[in-house]
């Protein structure tokens, strides 16, 4: 069959639904739930003419269903990542490991936390190498940062246990993976604290926010007193809370308003919904891909039960391929995309050139031990693989139509274009 890039008729006569997993499930639910808010006239969470406690029924939900004790709504997931690096202690004269393959707000977090990142380099999982820790690993280092990439669990065991061994504290970057389970567990309930994003792009969303969970105490009270301006209301919720004399500390304004509560609640009652949908539709694609593209190579997967489907990565010979493969996908109504157009994080020129918009850029400027610098390419599998794994959004709202069209689609471009 004739490519449609080179004229042919393309595989279907429309452009794929837009991929915004939450946004495009909104309906009744979140309308009622938000209208209640402005009825009550009681959009903040601590205190109001009529308090519907969206926020804190969230958290119960949330806390409830990722078996975990403590959660706490904030604005966003580059909040819930300050606020997380904040917990744990981590600030000036320390650095942090991120992985190359992540978005900007994850070392951007780092840096506004006052922390300085450096980047671990990437397996056939996309997902970080735990055994690329040790290399970027030294007594500088005073945590680790991994992140499930587009619905893809990560290798805990193995990261657990090279954190464990060194005494380091585990951040979890759920953003892109809201429901991701690794060997029955909820990923973001794994390590010492997990942050997620209910951001327009992520799987569930309110437009934006973000949460923390984490299981200790000290660590949820120090998130809790910076998400809001050092304060630690609620004391009798939790039943923790020290003394403000000795605890207190200067803070930011991180909290979650109850519309986005309100929307969210609603939200994370569908997210079961979602995943299981866009993981049979995963599914159903891939298993024709591999009966009819047999050479067509994917993301390697760290618990096979563990992902939830919400995109499709392929990997691709080279960089050259990946880019013509994509381009005739478009042509056949099939919107495929490298992730961060194909480049670590640390190509982005904010983190390249260690800029912020402090005095002498701020916090680069430690003096650290053993100095940090982005410019000598230091993850090569990361600048090869993200160049050349292609990634199929999978909406939940694709029909079996859809399903057939995609795989028909893939199968031709695959075979058309001989790579
Ligand atoms: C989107 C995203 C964030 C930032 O989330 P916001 O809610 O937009 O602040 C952080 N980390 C990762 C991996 C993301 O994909």
């Amino acid at each position: 069959m004739k490519l449609a890039i080179e004229g042919g008729t393309p595989s279907r006569s429309a452009p794929l639904p837009p991929n915004y997993p939450g946004a495009v499930m909104m309906g009744t639910e979140e309308e009622e739930s938000v209208s209640r808010i402005i009825r009550a006239h009681s959009p903040f969470r601590y205190y109001g003419p009529a308090m519907q406690n969206a926020v804190q029924r969230l958290e119960d939900a949330m806390s409830g269903e990722l078996g975990i004790p403590y959660v706490l709504g904030v604005s966003s997931c580059t909040a819930a990542l300050i606020v997380a690096l904040k917990a744990l202690g981590i600030g000036y004269g320390d650095k942090v490991i991120v992985p190359a393959n992540t978005f900007m707000a994850t070392a951007g977090a780092v840096v506004c936390s006052h922390a300085v990142p450096v980047f671990a380099d990437v397996d056939d999982s996309l997902n970080v190498d735990p055994g690329d820790l040790e290399r970027v690993y030294d007594e500088e280092v005073k945590a680790i940062i991994v992140v499930p990439i587009l619905g893809n669990p990560c290798d805990m065991d193995a990261i657990m246990a090279f954190a464990r061994e060194r005494g380091l504290p585990v951040i979890e970057d759920v953003a892109q993976s809201c429901g991701v389970r690794y060997k029955g567990q909820y990923a973001g309930t794994i390590g010492d604290i997990g942050t997620f994003s209910f951001q327009m792009n992520k799987i569930i969303t309110a437009g934006e926010g973000g949460a923390v969970v984490t299981r200790n105490p000290a660590a949820f009270e120090r998130a809790v007193r910076y998400h809001d301006q050092g304060l630690f209301r609620q004391k009798d919720r939790y039943g923790l809370g020290s003394d403000e004399e000795e605890n207190a500390m200067v803070g930011q304004n991180y909290r979650m308003s109850e519309l986005a509560g309100a929307v969210l609640l609603e939200q994370w009652n569908k997210l079961d919904a979602i995943n299981a949908r866009t993981r049979a539709s995963h599914d159903a694609i891939q298993r024709v891909l591999k009966e009819k593209a047999p050479g067509l190579r994917y993301r390697k997967v760290a618990d096979p039960d563990g992902y939830i489907g919400s995109n499709l990565g392929m990997i691709l010979p080279d960089g050259e391929a990946a880019a013509r493969f994509v381009a005739a996908l478009e042509a056949e109504n099939i919107g495929t995309h490298l992730l961060y157009g194909g480049k670590p994080v640390y190509r982005n020129p904010q983190i390249y050139h260690q800029r912020t918009a402090e005095k002498d850029n701020f916090p680069f400027n430690y003096p650290f031990r053993r100095p940090v610098s982005y410019k000598d390419q230091p993850c090569p599998r990361a600048e090869d693989l993200m160049a050349r794994t292609v990634y199929l959004p999978v909406s939940p709202l694709l029909t079996e139509r859809d399903l057939e069209e995609i795989a028909e689609g893939i199968v031709k471009v695959y075979s058309g274009l001989r790579i």
